[in-house]
């Protein structure tokens, strides 16, 4: 495909999420053309996510920020069923939650003032669209998350549930969000308590099964008021890493479509983020066939060693899981990569903690040694 046989009107985006609308304004600054298709009512709606990212990910966003902010966090407070309990605490915030309705707000303004074109409530087919414009050698931009991605076949998902909940100030520290894990309960995912303002907090988790009974029973194991819930949310989470192929002809993935999401959080803004950037500008740039090995490129490390650590806590059990962490709890490079790491780049450092011996002891038994590096050598 090239740049100059792209013809005006010729790039059409399934879907308004962030990605998408990250892609629409991209494509517009660069000079294209282009056409969204959002099957929502509105953009923003139905809000399927917790909200939380560093403060670069918002600035992949070109959006006016501050007021997005909804809390700022320093640190997480790790508990294991009532077998561990920790604090780790930076002494600036490391991570923000974030209005996520407002953010697809502003992207969409931003998008229309520079003139593109959204149609809403207008759901589309990407096989269909991309027939109509191949003739044109049109592309179509597939950003229509995570629904997309399972019809491809993708199987590694959990279904995301979360709960906001009022006025809960004698629970909940400002500025410190919770991982709970409790294996009995949820022996496939994390739960996360987080603070946001005025006194609320969101509490969630991902599973494949009883997803909202599991949360309500965490509610209530860790004596959160559960009769103060104001909201029920939650959509798909993503677990497996990013598809295989971000092309099919004429449609390329984006986003969620693209499993473009972290392995150990289902976290998604960062990722599918990057991912708008690198596609506008291949696409610019007439490079399209390389857009999977460059967007690879920049998360490869990270996403190996993501899969690790899904695949430690899918097998290991709680007593190890306490084990190692009552040993990281007193490494300084543990500590230290708290204080001052990334956390879009969170796993990609712990290959520091290699010599602790043992940690590696316990991570690499029961068969664990085989797993870990038949993931190291997989191709993503
Ligand atoms: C419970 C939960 C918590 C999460 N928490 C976080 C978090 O804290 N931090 C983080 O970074 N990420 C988080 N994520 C992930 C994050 O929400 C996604 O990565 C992000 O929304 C991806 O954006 P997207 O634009 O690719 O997809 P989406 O936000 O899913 O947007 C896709 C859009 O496409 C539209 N669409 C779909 N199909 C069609 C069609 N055929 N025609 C027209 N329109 C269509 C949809 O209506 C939707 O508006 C969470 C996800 C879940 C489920």
């Amino acid at each position: 495909m090239r740049r100059g046989e792209l013809m005006a009107g010729d790039v059409v985006i399934i879907g308004g999420g962030p990605v998408g609308l990250l892609t629409g304004i991209k494509l517009l600054e660069k000079g294209f053309e282009v056409e969204i298709y959002e099957e929502d009512k509105q953009v923003g709606y139905p809000q399927h996510c917790t909200g939380i990212v560093s403060f670069k990910t918002l600035e992949l966003y070109p959006i006016e920020g501050q007021d997005l902010i909804i809390n700022k966090l320093r640190g997480v407070r790790l508990r294991i069923s009532d077998k561990f309990l920790e604090e780790y605490v930076a002494s600036t915030p490391k991570a923000i939650v974030i209005d996520r309705i407002l953010l697809e707000k502003r992207l969409y303004w931003k998008y229309i003032d520079m003139g593109g074109e959204i149609y809403l409530d207008k759901r589309m087919d990407p096989k269909i669209l991309a027939g109509d414009i191949k003739k044109k050698n049109g592309v179509v931009i597939n950003a229509g998350g995570a629904k997309e991605l399972i019809k491809s076949g993708y199987k590694d998902v959990l279904t995301g549930f979360q709960v906001d909940i009022e006025s809960v100030d004698k629970w909940i520290k400002d500025d410190v969000t919770e991982i709970y894990v409790d294996k009995e309960l949820n022996s496939e995912y994390f739960c996360w308590i987080t603070p946001l303002s005025n006194n609320h907090m969101r509490i969630g988790t991902a599973s494949s099964e009883r997803i909202r009974d599991i949360v309500y029973q965490i509610g209530e194991n860790l004596g959160i008021p559960m009769n103060k819930v104001v909201r029920e949310f939650g959509g798909i989470v993503i677990a497996g890493g990013p598809r295989k192929k971000f092309m099919d002809k004429n449609i390329v993935y984006v986003g969620d479509s693209a499993g473009m999401n972290k392995i150990t959080t289902g976290g998604g803004l960062n990722y599918g983020g990057n991912g708008a950037i690198i596609l506008t500008d291949m696409l610019y740039n007439e490079e399209l066939t390389n857009y999977r090995s460059r967007w690879i490129e920049k998360f490869k490390r990270e996403l190996q060693i993501q899969g690790i650590l899904r695949d430690l806590f899918l097998t290991m059990d709680e007593d190890e899981i306490v084990e190692v962490m009552t040993i990281l709890s007193k490494t300084e490079i543990f500590n230290a990569l708290l204080a001052t790491g990334d956390m879009d780049y969170h796993a990609s450092d712990l290959h520091k903690l290699l010599f602790e011996r043992d940690l590696m002891r316990i991570v690499l038994g029961k068969g664990r040694f085989r797993r870990i590096l038949r993931k190291l050598f997989t191709k993503i």
